[in-house]
């Protein structure tokens, strides 16, 4: 059997696989033995969590928390508000839209790593809301919306989907003459890279007029390894592009050290950052919550000039009418009819002339 297969039937998602590799707080068990919740990751990632520390940033998306069982801020039915699913425009099930150009085509709720703070969790950890899978219905949808021309595959995660099913779906939308190009949002790179196969590489790679592209999430430094980086050659070599999609969250990586080293490390491993998410307001998820500002503050703080151009990432909000950026507020000190006011990371401060169109 391959690897990849291997790592999924031996997923650690039970108590005592998980003591296997960490030994549980009392804290972690009486989560474990009394939240109904679906989790558990691949053996491979439980390896990266620090035995001792439940603190542990790999370990704090994996084990449950007691805290997950409080909810001040979280909404109700947040994905069919998130989604749009409530809207006039009728749509299959697998397809989301908040936008005119491109849509989210969900293919399934399952997940390598059941993420604790998870925003769609209740299609893929509690299963809460049910959808219909029919992949059909959603290439048939794209078919007839010739305004789509990206198209944004997602769970779950996709590719757990088999190379056969992949290559059906990619043939699929690849025949839509509209369709420009294809996205897959997946964290096996991180969570699985034993998934990114010869076999797969066929399916996703190679030359053609409708490029592939991969965003994974990857939210701490210490989530990258020597595999990860194999992945991500072996993805790039085959043509495909990868990206981060991190989540800010609270005791993980919302201290300058973590979030500055999580986005350089990205780049040792050739993965561009590309948005850093605001922690979305789905139920269960408060205490992994910073406020609003904290993402602008960490780029302010931490990345914008401070390192690498290519390491920083767009934060942006995820609501229901689309991601909305938030970029540090200092820049533009000034401004008169003669010029602008500008200010640098370090404080110092420049002019620029103001050109009236
Ligand atoms: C995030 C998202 C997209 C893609 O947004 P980009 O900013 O283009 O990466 C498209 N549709 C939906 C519903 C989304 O949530
Ligand atoms: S991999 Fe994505 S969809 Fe799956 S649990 Fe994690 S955040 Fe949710």
């Amino acid at each position: 059997m391959q690897e990849w297969k291997l790592q999924m039937q031996n997923q650690v998602d039970s108590l005592e696989k998980l003591e296997e590799f960490i030994n549980v707080t009392p804290k972690e068990r009486e989560a474990i033995e009394t939240i109904n919740t679906k989790w558990g990751t691949t053996p491979y990632f439980a390896s990266l969590m620090d035995p001792d520390d439940s603190n542990c940033p790999i370990r704090k998306q994996v084990v449950p928390s007691l805290q997950e069982k409080e909810n001040r801020y979280g909404l109700e039915n947040y994905l069919v508000y998130k989604e749009n699913r409530a809207t006039d425009e009728d749509r299959p099930d697998t397809i989301a839209r908040q936008y005119y150009d491109r849509v989210a085509f969900t293919v399934m709720n399952t997940c390598a790593n059941y993420c604790r703070h998870c925003f769609r969790k209740e299609l893929v950890v509690d299963g809460s809301l049910k959808l219909k899978f029919d992949i059909n219905e959603g290439l048939d949808w794209i078919k007839e919306h010739s305004e789509v021309r990206d198209v944004l595959i997602t769970g779950g995660d996709p590719l757990l989907l088999s190379d056969d099913k992949l290559e059906f779906l990619i043939r699929k939308l690849r025949e839509i003459p509209h369709v420009e190009m294809i996205r897959f949002g997946s964290r096996l790179p991180i969570v699985l890279p034993h998934r990114i196969t010869k076999q797969l590489l066929k399916v996703l790679g190679g030359y053609h007029r409708v490029p592939v592209w991969l965003n994974t999430q990857c939210n701490h430094a210490k989530e990258i390894t020597e595999r990860t980086a194999e992945a991500v050659y072996d993805l790039m070599s085959a043509g495909i592009n990868v990206g981060n999609q991190a989540v800010l969250l609270k005791g993980i990586n919302d201290d300058k050290q973590s979030f500055k080293e999580l986005h350089q490390k990205l780049l040792t491993v050739r993965i561009r950052p590309y948005y850093v998410f605001y922690c979305e307001p789905a139920p269960g998820i408060d205490h992994f919550r910073t406020p609003v500002e904290k993402g602008a503050q960490l780029i302010r703080d931490t990345l914008r000039g401070h390192t690498t151009g290519l390491a920083q990432p767009m934060y942006v909000v995820a609501t229901n009418i689309g991601k909305i950026p938030l970029m540090p507020d200092y820049y533009i000190q000034d401004k008169n009819e003669k010029e602008y006011t500008l200010r640098n990371y370090k404080g110092q401060v420049t002019t620029t002339p103001n050109i009236v169109e």
